[in-house]
């Protein structure tokens, strides 16, 4: 069976309303199962991070608050979506665990990378476990596959290491369940989470993608795609419809910001079709970035 990934960045789970777009989609996209990478709602990292923060300078009172203002929004979400009951025992116990590590990190007087990623890692499960509920699927931990060297706040990815410990992913999803994980998180040999460093999830995915032997991997934002100009810019900046990894990878050099730039180079190993679709108009056009070059016409504008 071949197997399709999709990943949800932050503003694509960042809402009720935008949850249920990403429901519809999941269903759209995957009748017959496949693997589902979520972002933290959105905000949720840059929360985190300043909770970290006030923490780490013994501002354990503002630290606190902004844990209560995650919880309230967390459970808000929840609410409309008519899962806060049920997921009050997946949730808990996470919350508890940020309290934990903003307390210690409060009395270090000191947000230490390790801690940190510790503390952002809640977020990203938040964030999976209700996007499961909502996708009608099961959620999978990441930190179980997701293998990386131990640098804290922007680990690199271990590619036999990850490759290994997909294994029985890899014949689980060919069963044809619907799963959900987390991007942007890892562990390092000795077991504790790391980060791949901000915006990860694409990667994320898109290692999956590779380890797991994925056909398709979809990267659902809120552009319609790859434009042919950056659109705070040009107002006539249009989706383009295909393009080679190659000239991806060119545009993110130059920096285009709607992938993330390490999150080509799994595709280019692995050769998967990568496509970049757009959450809140998901009828829109779409890129596909296919690892060799589209057949275009002569002159045809690519991006500027
Ligand atoms: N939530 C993380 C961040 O905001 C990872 C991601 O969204 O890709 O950086
Ligand atoms: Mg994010």
């Amino acid at each position: 069976m071949s197997l399709k990934i999709l990943k949800f960045g932050g503003t694509s789970v960042g809402s009720a309303e935008a949850l249920r777009r990403a429901t519809a989609i999941v269903h759209q996209e995957l009748p017959e199962g496949g693997l589902v990478v979520v972002s933290a709602l959105r905000g949720t990292t840059d929360c985190i991070l300043d909770a970290c923060a006030a923490a780490g300078r013994g501002d354990l009172v503002t630290a606190q608050a902004l844990l209560t203002a995650l919880q309230t929004r967390h459970q808000e979400v929840a609410g409309e979506l008519g899962h806060l009951e049920d997921i009050q025992a997946d949730w808990d116990p996470l919350f508890a665990r940020l309290d934990q590590f903003l307390t210690g990190m409060a009395m270090l007087g000191e947000a230490p990378l390790r801690a940190r990623d510790g503390a952002l890692a809640v977020g990203e499960t938040l964030s999976a476990h209700l996007a499961a509920r909502c996708f009608g699927g099961s959620f999978h931990e990441v930190r179980e596959v997701m293998k990386t060297d131990g640098r804290f706040g922007k680990a690199r990815p271990l590619l036999r290491a990850i490759r290994e410990a997909a294994a029985p992913w890899r014949s689980a999803l060919s069963e044809g369940p619907l799963w959900v994980t987390q991007g942007f998180l890892g562990s390092s040999p000795e077991g504790v989470t790391t980060t791949l460093g901000r915006g990860g999830s694409d990667t994320s995915a898109t290692l999956l993608g590779e380890a797991l032997g994925a056909e398709e991997v979809q990267i659902w934002t809120d552009v319609d795609g790859v434009l042919t100009a950056d659109p705070s810019l040009v107002r006539e900046a249009r989706p383009i419809p295909q393009m080679s990894l190659s000239e991806a990878e060119a545009l993110s050099a130059f920096g285009a910001k709607v992938l993330h730039a390490d999150s080509l180079a799994p595709g280019g190993r692995a050769g998967f079709r990568l496509v970049v679709a757009n959450t809140h108009r998901p009828g829109a056009s779409r890129t596909e970035i296919l690892p060799v070059p589209p057949a275009r016409p002569a002159g045809a504008v690519t991006s500027v």
